[in-house]
């Protein structure tokens, strides 16, 4: 009898995606023989919509030019075209639909999933894939008060990044070589992302 799929999912706001999206994707998509790991830049997220966030369409292309090389990753736009905030739940419903007869493995990083019983919906969301929290400096899984067995714990070489470090270093003039693929620096400076005052990208996608 043939296995079912085995598909992962990889949410985030990715702005910018840098070598900790990435590596836990790689180690995830290794450690469970995931056919695929899709990649999946939200709408405005909910959770940050006190803050400012790059336009979708340079996140989406963010996104697509760091996993290009890796032909077990992809990107899907199915949070950026529905519009309105991101909610897991429809994230995975609209990838059930896409992939039928297929396990999800949604891939979230230790602070997210610290979070994660404060998501829309999430008794539902064990239902429609498996978790896997993925370790991340600076944040323990210890503490996450989740139920028993619906999460599997993966631990990633440790990678001390974050897009808002990153942010910060382009708005510092500082570089960002090596914390993001090469063509995400490349990227950033030709759209003037994260710079205050810049011309860029005041253009609306
Ligand atoms: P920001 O600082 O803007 O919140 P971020 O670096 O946390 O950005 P997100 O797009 O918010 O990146 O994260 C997407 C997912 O990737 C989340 O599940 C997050 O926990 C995980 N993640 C981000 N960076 C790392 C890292 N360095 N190691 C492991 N997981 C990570
Ligand atoms: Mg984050």
């Amino acid at each position: 009898m043939s296995r079912r799929r085995r598909i992962g999912v990889m949410g985030g706001t990715f702005d910018p995606i840098h070598h900790g999206h990435l590596v836990a994707a790689s180690e995830v998509q290794a450690q469970f023989g995931l056919e695929q790991v899709v990649f999946v830049p939200t709408g405005q997220p909910w959770q940050k919509s006190h803050e400012v966030v790059s336009p979708a369409e340079d996140r989406y292309l963010m996104t697509v030019i760091a996993t290009a090389s890796n032909p077990r990753f992809l990107v899907s736009r199915v949070d950026i075209d529905r519009g309105g905030p991101t909610y897991t739940v429809d994230t995975l419903s609209d990838l059930r639909e896409q992939y039928p007869d297929t396990d999800l493995y949604f891939i979230t990083g230790a602070d997210a999933l610290e979070q994660i019983v404060s998501w829309h919906r999430v008794v539902e969301l064990f239902d429609m894939a498996h978790f896997i929290g993925v370790t991340r400096p600076g944040y323990s899984l210890d503490g996450a008060h989740l139920p028993k067995g619906a999460v599997s714990l993966v631990e990633i070489p440790a990678m001390a990044i974050s897009s808002t470090g990153c942010r910060d270093r382009v708005r510092a003039g500082l570089p960002v070589w090596y914390l993001v693929p090469d063509g995400i620096v490349q990227y950033i400076t030709k759209r003037g992302l994260y710079r205050e005052g810049s011309d860029s990208p005041a253009v609306e996608w």
